[in-house]
C-alpha cells in the first residue's frame, strides 16, 4: 500500500533542498518525489517538518557501550588499550547485552538508521542484527603472531559460512598494529572470495606510526607484555596506510581514524571520521577532512564506541564535526552523516531518490531557516522528532 508524506522540506542529499516536498513510499522504499504524480492510498502529514534520509553510523561497536564511563583517556594508547582489555573481559552477557540495547536505542533516537558495528564476538551477531539497524557487521579480527594466521583466518570463515544467509558481513582486520600480514592476506582473500566489506582502524595515532615505521614505542610493549608480540615480526619502514598499500590490501578499504594521514593520503578511498571519539582523546592531530573532501575521498561520521566516548548520540557527532572542522560547511557534514556512509558501506540509504530504502528521520520546525541544513545541528535538539526504517515508523 502506497504512503504520501507531506514536508516542509526535503533534504535529499543527491539535489537542492525541495521545499513542501512530497515523497510516495512502497514497499519499503522511496517510489516517487516531488511532484508526485502516483496517488497513494494514506497520507502522512508532516508538513512542519524537515525529513532527510536516516543518518548512517559508520563506526561502532555497540558490544562495547556497557564501558561507558569506565575509562578515561590514558597517557598513551597502548595503555588505554591496556584498560579496556580486562574491563571488557569482565562484562557478563547481561550487561553487554543491556548495553547493546541501550546504545542502539540512543542511535535511533538521535535518527541513525545505518550501521556498521564492529563485532568481536560472533555470539551477537544475531542479536545486533535483530535491533532493525540497516547494517554491515564486520567481523574484527586481531591476531598479530604469524603462526596463529591460518588458524584465525578458518575461524573467520567458519563464522562467514554460518552467518551469512542472516547478516551483512564485512571482515574488519583490527588495525596494522594487531595482524599480521600473513592474516591481512588471508583477510583480503577471504574478503574477495565471499564478496565482503573490509574495514580497519588505520593510522590512528602517532605511536601507531611508531610501530609500523620504527618498530618501536608503547605498542611494542604492550603486545610484548601480553605475550602477543611476533619476534620474526620485520619492521615495513613506511606509514600505516603505504604499510597496507604495500601488501595490496586497501581495495575498497573502509579506513577508520586516520588521524596520522598525510601526503599518504590518496592511498585511501573511504574514509571514517568519529568526531567526539577524536575530542575524548584529546587529539591534535586529525584526519584532514577538507582536504580529503577536495581530493574526492568520501569520508563518513562514526561514534565509535563508549570506550571512547560519553554518548553514542548521533546529533552531537554533528555538532562536534562542526566544531572540529570549521572549513567543513553543515551541508558536507550532512553529506558525510547520510549519503557517504550509505555509499561506502554499499547501502541502499542516505538519499533520497527513487529506488533508495525508505529510511528517513525528521525535525519538526517552528519557523522556516535561513540554510535548512542548520537545523540538525541546533544544540537543542536532542533526538529526532520523525524515524522510518524501512518504510516504518
Ligand atoms: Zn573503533
Amino acid at each position: 500500500m502506497a504512503l504520501k508524506i507531506k514536508s516542509r522540506v526535503l533534504l535529499t542529499q543527491c539535489g537542492e533542498p525541495i521545499e513542501n516536498g512530497e515523497l510516495i513510499i512502497e514497499g519499503g522504499e522511496i517510489v516517487a518525489m516531488s511532484p508526485v504524480e502516483v496517488e497513494a492510498e494514506e497520507t502522512l502529514d508532516l508538513s512542519d517538518h524537515l525529513l532527510m534520509p536516516g543518518f548512517v553510523n559508520a563506526h561502532s561497536h555497540l558490544g562495547l557501550t556497557a564501558l561507558g564511563k569506565k575509562l578515561s583517556p590514558a597517557k598513551t594508547f597502548a595503555s588505554w588499550i591496556g584498560d579496556l582489555i580486562p574491563l571488557n573481559t569482565a562484562l557478563s552477557d547481561e550487561e553487554r547485552m543491556k548495553g547493546i540495547r541501550i546504545g542502539a536505542d540512543e542511535m535511533k533516537a538521535s535518527g541513525v538508521t545505518g550501521l556498521a558495528d564492529y563485532v568481536a564476538d560472533p555470539a551477537l551477531l544475531e542479536s545486533i542484527v535483530d535491533l532493525g539497524f540497516r547494517s554491515v557487521l564486520f567481523l574484527e579480527t586481531i591476531g598479530f603472531q604469524e603462526e596463529r594466521a591460518e588458524a584465525v583466518a578458518e575461524e573467520v570463515e567458519a563464522i562467514l559460512k554460518a552467518h551469512a544467509s542472516n547478516c551483512n558481513l564485512g571482515i574488519a582486520p583490527h588495525a596494522p598494529y594487531s595482524v599480521s600480514p600473513k592474516l591481512w592476506q588471508h583477510l583480503d582473500q577471504l574478503a574477495k572470495k565471499y564478496g565482503c566489506l573490509l574495514s580497519t582502524h588505520l593510522a590512528e595515532t602517532d605511536e601507531e606510526v611508531q610501530f609500523i615505521e620504527k618498530g618501536g614505542g608503547p605498542l611494542v610493549d604492550l603486545l610484548k607484555d601480553r605475550q602477543a608480540f611476533d619476534m620474526n615480526w620485520r619492521v615495513p619502514g613506511m606509514t600505516p596506510a603505504r604499510y597496507l598499500k604495500s601488501m595490496d590490501v586497501l581495495n575498497g578499504m573502509i579506513a577508520v581514524h586516520c588521524n596520522y594521514i598525510d601526503d599518504d593520503m590518496d592511498e585511501v578511498q573511504a574514509v571514517v571520521f568519529c568526531p567526539k571519539s577524536t575530542h575524548w582523546f584529546g587529539r591534535t592531530h586529525i584526519l584532514p577532512v577538507r582536504k580529503m573532501l577536495d581530493a574526492g575521498i568520501q569520508v563518513a561520521l562514526g561514534t565509535d564506541s563508549m570506550a571512547s566516548n560519553d554518548s553514542l548520540n548521533f546529533l552531537e557527532e554533528l555538532r562536534m564535526a562542526d566544531k572540529l572542522l570549521p572549513d567543513v560547511s553543515h551541508k558536507e557534514i550532512l553529506t558525510m552523516a547520510t549519503r557517504f556512509g550509505g555509499e561506502i558501506l554499499h547501502l541502499p540509504c542516505g538519499k533520497m531518490e527513487s529506488g533508495y530504502k525508505a529510511d528517513i528521520i525528521g525535525f519538526k520546525i517552528a519557523s522556516p531557516s535561513e540554510d535548512w541544513y542548520d537545523i540538525p545541528f541546533d544544540p537543542k535538539r536532542k533526538k529526532v522528532d520523525f524515524y522510518m526504517a524501512d518504510g516504518k515508523f
